[in-house]
C-alpha cells in the first residue's frame, strides 16, 4: 500500500468466487471488463482488495486459472489472513488480534465429537480457521451445539455457514467484516482513510462486509439466498447496499456507477478504440490499456483490417522508437506496428485474450513518462506474461508519443520455447 502517499480515491473490497470471478463464464468477460476499467481509471490512485474464503493455496490456484489482477491487499481464509502486495507480506498485528481466546487444539478436539462434520482438505485448515462440510439440514443444530461446547472450554469463536455447505470456525475477532474494519482503522491511523469503500459479495460470509460502517455494498445479481435473506432481515433500509442487476464483476461495475464512485465505463465497452478517451489530459497508463485492447481485437479479427488504425498507431510512435521483444531481439516500433498487418484475425476462434495488470506510470523528467505493467496473453489453454516498460514523451500538439517499449518474460513464461506468436 506504500505506493499511495495519500487517501485512495476508491477502495474496492471484493469476494472472488461468484463475485469477482464468474465460474459460469468461460470467456471471463465481466472480469476482463472490470480489469480494464481498473487499470485505466483506478490503479494509480485507488486500492484493490480481494477478500476470499480461499486459503493461500486455493487462492493461488484461482489466479492461475482466471485473469485476476494483482490486488494491493489480499484477505484470505475468511478474513483470518491479511497480506500486502505482490509478495504477500503478512500482517503480524492481525495475527496477534486473532490469538485472543483461540486455541486450535481445543477446536479440533471438540469438532471431533460431531459425525455430521466432514473435514475439508488439509490446505484449507489454517492457524485461525478450521473448515468442514456439513449438510444444509444439519448446519443449524451443529452450529448451536458446537458454540456451546467451545464456550464452555473458554474459547470465543465465530461459526460461519456459507455456500450451503461450508462451515468455518474462526476466532470471534476474525471474519471478512472484521478484517475490513481492521484495514480501515489501520489506513485511518496512517492518515489515508479511503475516500470511498465499496464491498462486493455473493454469499453468507460476505454479509459482514456490508455491516462495516460507512462502506458501500453490492450484492451481485447472482447472490445466494442466504445473503439475500440476511439483507432482507438486516440491511433492507440501508441505501448504501444494493442488489445489482448484473452478474459478478458486471455488478461491481454497475455499483460503481450507481453510487457515483468514479468512472464506470470500461474501455472494453467502447467499440472504437480511437474514441476511447481518458478522464483527463495526460494519462499514459490509459494509452497502454487502450493499445493492448486494440491488439487483442486486431488479432481476434474484431476490428476492421484498416490502414487507418495502423497509420494512427504509427503516428503516435517516435520515428526512431525502439521495441525490445522479450526474446531480446530489438527492432523499430514502427516496423512492429507494420508487422501487425499480417496478424489480423490470426487468433480467431482461439479464445485469445490480452489483459494488463499493475499499470503504473511515473513522470521521469518533465514531459517524459515511464509506464510499467505486466502484460498477459491467453490463447486457448496457454498463458504467457511479460513485464513491460513503455517510455512516453509528451510532444507539443501531438499528446503522448511512444518512444521505447521493453519486455521481459515473467518467470513461468521464460520456460516456454516458442516466441513466434508474441508480437508485442
Ligand atoms: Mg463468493
Amino acid at each position: 500500500m506504500e505506493r499511495l502517499t495519500s487517501s485512495a480515491r476508491l477502495m474496492i473490497v471484493s469476494d472472488l468466487d461468484h463475485t469477482m470471478v464468474d465460474h459460469h463464464d468461460p470467456e471471463n468477460l465481466s472480469l476482463l471488463r472490470f480489469n480494464s476499467l481498473w487499470e485505466h481509471a483506478y490503479r494509480r490512485d485507488s486500492l484493490l482488495v480481494f477478500s476470499t474464503g480461499r486459503s493461500p493455496t486455493l487462492y493461488k490456484e484461482l489466479r492461475k486459472e482466471k485473469p485476476l489482477l494483482t490486488p494491493d491487499v489480499t484477505i484470505m481464509s475468511v478474513g483470518t489472513e491479511i497480506t500486502y502486495g505482490n509478495s504477500m507480506l503478512p500482517d503480524h498485528g492481525w495475527v496477534d488480534t486473532l490469538n485472543n481466546k483461540w486455541d486450535l487444539r481445543v477446536v479440533k478436539e471438540e469438532t471431533g465429537n460431531f459425525s455430521e462434520l466432514t473435514l475439508q482438505a488439509e490446505t484449507e485448515q489454517r492457524p485461525h480457521k478450521v473448515s468442514f462440510y456439513v449438510d444444509k439440514s444439519k448446519a443449524h443444530q451443529v452450529t448451536k451445539e458446537l458454540s456451546q461446547r467451545l464456550e464452555k472450554r473458554g474459547l470465543d469463536v465465530k461459526i460461519i455457514y456459507s455456500g450451503g455447505m461450508d462451515l468455518d470456525i474462526l476466532p470471534q475477532g476474525a471474519g471478512k467484516g472484521q478484517a475490513l474494519a481492521y484495514l480501515l482503522k489501520k489506513l485511518k491511523s496512517e492518515g489515508n482513510l479511503p475516500v470511498n469503500t465499496l464491498a462486493c459479495g455473493d454469499s453468507g460470509n460476505d454479509a459482514e462486509l456490508f455491516s462495516v460502517p460507512d462502506v458501500y455494498g453490492v450484492m451481485v445479481s447472482n447472490a445466494q439466498e442466504e445473503l439475500l435473506k440476511w439483507h432482507a432481515e438486516n440491511a433492507k433500509d440501508n441505501p448504501k447496499v444494493i442488489h445489482a442487476k448484473e452478474r459478478c464483476a458486471g455488478g461491481i461495475i454497475q455499483a460503481v456507477g450507481e453510487f457515483k464512485l468514479g468512472p464506470n465505463l470500461s474501455p472494453r465497452d467502447v467499440s472504437d478504440f480511437l474514441e476511447c478517451k481518458a478522464d483527463e489530459n495526460v494519462n499514459p497508463g490509459h494509452e497502454v490499456v487502450k493499445f493492448f485492447l486494440f491488439y487483442e481485437r486486431w488479432r481476434r479479427g474484431e476490428v476492421e483490417n484498416s490502414e487507418a488504425y495502423l497509420a494512427s498507431l504509427k503516428a503516435s510512435c517516435l520515428h526512431d522508437g525502439v521495441f525490445v521483444h522479450p526474446s531480446g531481439a530489438e527492432k523499430s516500433l514502427v516496423d512492429t506496428i507494420d508487422e501487425l498487418r499480417k496478424y489480423h484475425g490470426d487468433k480467431q476462434g482461439k479464445k485469445f485474450r490480452v489483459w494488463v495488470d499493475q499499470v503504473l506510470a511515473t513522470e521521469s523528467a518533465h514531459g517524459t513518462w515511464i509506464v510499467k505493467l505486466d502484460k498477459w496473453e491467453q490463447s486457448d489453454d496457454e498463458r504467457r506474461g511479460c513485464t513491460t516498460a513503455v517510455k512516453f514523451t509528451a510532444k507539443e500538439g501531438e499528446g503522448l508519443v511512444w518512444e521505447r517499449v521493453e519486455q521481459t518474460w515473467s518467470e513461468e513464461s521464460k520456460l516456454k520455447k516458442d516466441d513466434s506468436s508474441w508480437i508485442i
